[in-house]
């Protein structure tokens, strides 16, 4: 075990004292907060000398502050690119012990590039990037890619040099294409992530970045077909209304100034609205014009398909009809399709129920809302395949053969926590991911105080929020709010959103975690989570969480003649039964929950056999505002990171934790500069690792060791820089 920052274990927080004199005044008085690049050393660690210290610095330009085991960045909402220099990423590449430089994500970037080759933890490495939305997490991990792709591609030869530079090119253009298509203007954010992702940047042997994979997580499909008022679709679909030629618009029926009702806000102009980057990115990894025009033909489709409205049928036994001036708009989104336009309207119109032993075919006119959401379902069904087709062909393109890589750095930006007047199924899922997230961070740095006392060191407890109550409510067994959305789906009853409350508070009514609902009108429960209490609406979210397709919809997309929906809707019996209901289908229903929760056990699994590193991102006002710094904004945002109590635990505690073995290994060489005694004490470690006396002659190749031991375990040389 080693100590951080010279500070004695055990104690409460006192250590910090003889820091004091880092805080120079001011002939007012004024303490010079923004020079401490480490919270650690506000004296005292409160929640209100935090935040001094970190407006204090924000007001002076600088950035990224230090908090014990995790960098704290302040979004500058302004461009700084003297901070981002290449120059700058090969400084602290350089440095000796870049954690003596100024705090930065290089010097995470760094010390993670470092670790990956050191024998002390797994090898492999991730990178945890959290923040609310608009804080600048997909900044902070785009950042640490253009790092690696400077310090990790210095291969000797020229030939393996222009392997390198074009894989780091393909990742870095994996960006904007995944932006393009994965990202919108929300009311907190103009480039808005609307999916998480966990980046794996490959390395090889000699740590050179040979390749990359990407995963991404639930992609806010909906925002297809629905966007809150003064938000937009996602950026892709303004780029090609802005940025299609006259040509291209003519094939793809996008005359200047069209009007299309699922691109609100298109007079907003965004530098992300960049087609031109978006385009020449797909030909980098490998998507070539043709089947760029054909993604962009069938994008242009869904805009017309989203022109369709209905009129109301006078007669059920009718199918609503599209009204006039849609009908322009059924043509052309069935030829941009590739779909027989009787079929396409006929699907949407129509619900086909098979029923009896037989399997019986009912076919039954569907009300006007009900048109609406199977149009809506048929977009979402495209464009969330479309999307995945892409991360498969960005993965394809950028993945590195398997011999070619031994270990990894994980970049894990995931969307922030959530809470808005009005919570359903994604904010569950999106703020169920920030629980584990924050248990992987609390299990990793404040849990460990549990181990001092079992090895038997002075230490005085830092309490910590503790958030297993809160994942038992949501994801434990027998019961917890995901099982029992579950099997709302899996009954597949008629259960109404006030059931629906009563059976979560009826059957959770023990959980610490389950708040008060004394004030709703609308059905709903409270969730009391490690960042706040959230009160999700019952209405609509057993219905979410099956995301029923029909399986007409996926016939019809099996029919298209055109080549992209050819392939990412194959006629492959095995899919089908996928979607079919529930009550036809012998497989078990997938619901989003449950899919959901087996991936980030399986990102959590990932995690787990790293040595993580985390970053939080805070957003120092909600409009985006440079040299705005709002305390309250702030406050909440430190409270529900726990940064305080990481800050304790940090200041005072051991940062790292090695078995015996591991150390041993690593450090048996150092034994040999003593020579074995039979008077000297006796050795704590077994005979085995015991070397032989070392001869002076070979002194000389312990350096390289003593080096390594100095680039790698910053904390080591901290400690050794204390006097005696
Ligand atoms: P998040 O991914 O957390 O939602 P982003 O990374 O998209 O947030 O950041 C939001 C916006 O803030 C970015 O579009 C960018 O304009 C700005 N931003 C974030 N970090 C920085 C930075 N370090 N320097 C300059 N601008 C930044």
């Amino acid at each position: 075990l080693f100590q951080v920052n010279g500070h004695n274990p055990g104690s409460d927080g006192q250590a910090r004292e003889y820091l004091r004199e880092d805080l120079q005044e001011f002939p007012g008085g004024e303490v010079l907060l923004y020079k401490l690049d480490d919270l650690t050393r506000v004296n005292p660690v409160t929640l209100e000398t935090v935040l001094r210290c970190l407006q204090a610095r924000y007001m002076a330009d600088t950035f990224y502050t230090n908090a014990g085991c995790t960098l704290v960045a302040l979004n500058p909402f302004k461009p700084v690119p003297q901070l981002y220099s290449p120059e700058l990423m090969r400084e602290y590449h350089a440095a000796p012990q870049p954690q003596k430089l100024k705090p930065h994500v290089f010097t995470v970037g760094e010390q993670t590039y470092r670790n990956v080759k050191s024998l002390i933890e797994p090898v492999n490495q991730s990178i945890v990037v959290s923040g609310e939305s608009g804080a600048g997490k997909s900044w902070t991990s785009c950042c640490l890619m253009k790092f690696y792709a400077v310090v990790a591609t210095s291969p000797a030869s020229w030939e393996s040099h222009k392997i390198a530079e074009r894989i780091e090119q393909r990742i870095l253009n994996s960006n904007p294409v995944m932006e393009a298509f994965g990202n919108a203007c929300t009311l907190r954010n103009n480039n808005s992530s609307r999916f998480g992702k966990f980046i794996q940047l490959q390395l090889n042997r000699a740590q050179q970045m040979t390749g990359a994979t990407v995963q991404t997580y639930l992609l806010e499909k909906t925002r297809v077909a629905c966007q809150a008022s003064s938000e937009r679709n996602f950026h892709i679909f303004y780029q090609i209304c802005k940025g299609a030629s006259e040509d291209e618009r003519l094939q793809w029926h996008l005359p200047e100034g069209a009007a299309f009702s699922w691109l609100p806000n298109p007079e907003r102009s965004l530098e992300e609205d960049c087609f031109e980057v978006t385009r020449e990115a797909m030909l980098h990894l490998g998507i070539d014009t043709p089947t760029q025009n054909n993604i962009f033909k069938v994008l242009a489709g869904l805009l017309h398909l989203g022109n369709i409205q209905f009129a109301t049928s006078e007669d059920e036994a009718q199918p609503c009809q599209p009204m006039d001036d849609a009908k322009y708009s059924v043509r052309t989104a069935a030829s941009l399709l590739g779909l027989p336009e009787d079929v396409l309207l006929e699907t949407v119109q129509i619900r086909t129920i098979r029923a009896g032993r037989q399997q019986q075919v009912f076919r039954k006119p569907c009300p006007r809302a009900e048109c609406d959401t199977r149009r809506d379902c048929l977009a979402k069904l495209i464009y969330a395949r479309l999307f995945d087709w892409l991360v498969s062909v960005i993965n394809s393109s950028i993945c590195a053969d398997t011999d070619s890589w031994t270990t990894f750095i994980g970049l894990l930006d995931v969307y922030g926590f959530e809470s808005f007047p009005d919570n359903s199924l994604e904010q569950l899922c999106i703020n169920y991911a920030n629980e584990k997230l924050q248990q992987h961070f609390v299990a990793h740095y404040l849990r460990a105080q549990q181990e001092y006392a079992v090895e038997g060191l002075e230490w005085s407890f830092v309490n910590y929020q503790d958030n297993q109550s809160c994942l038992d409510l949501i994801e434990g067994s027998p019961i917890s709010i995901c099982s029992l959305i579950d099997e709302e789906c899996r009954l597949n009853r008629p259960s109404s959103a006030a059931q629906l409350q009563t059976r979560i508070e009826t059957a959770l009514a023990g959980s610490p975690c389950l708040g008060h609902n004394k004030l709703s009108r609308e059905p709903s429960f409270i969730v009391v989570h490690y960042a706040g209490p959230v009160r999700y609406h019952t209405a609509g979210l057993v219905e979410k969480n099956k995301d029923p397709i029909p399986p007409e919809l996926t016939r019809l997309l099996q029919q298209s003649q055109d080549p992209l929906l050819m392939g990412l809707f194959p006629t492959n019996p095995k899919e089908k039964t996928q979607e079919e209901p529930s009550g036809q289908s012998r497989a078990p229903v997938l619901t989003v929950v449950s899919k959901f929760k087996a991936s980030l056990e399986q990102l959590l699994q990932v995690l787990h056999s790293t040595t993580p590193h985390y970053i939080r991102c805070i957003k120092p006002n909600s409009q985006g505002q440079a040299q705005t710094f709002l305390q309250e904004e702030v406050l909440s945002q430190l409270e529900a990171c726990g940064l305080v109590e990481t800050i304790h635990i940090s200041a005072a505690g051991f940062p790292i934790r090695v078995s015996h073995q591991n150390f041993v290994e690593r450090y048996k060489l150092l034994r040999r500069l003593r020579p074995r005694t039979s008077s000297g004490p006796r050795s704590p470690y077994p005979a085995k690792w015991l070397p032989e006396w070392c001869p002076h002659s070979e002194e000389a190749t312990l350096e390289p060791l003593i080096q390594d031991i100095l680039h790698t375990l910053p904390v080591l040389t901290q400690a050794a820089a204390i006097p005696g």
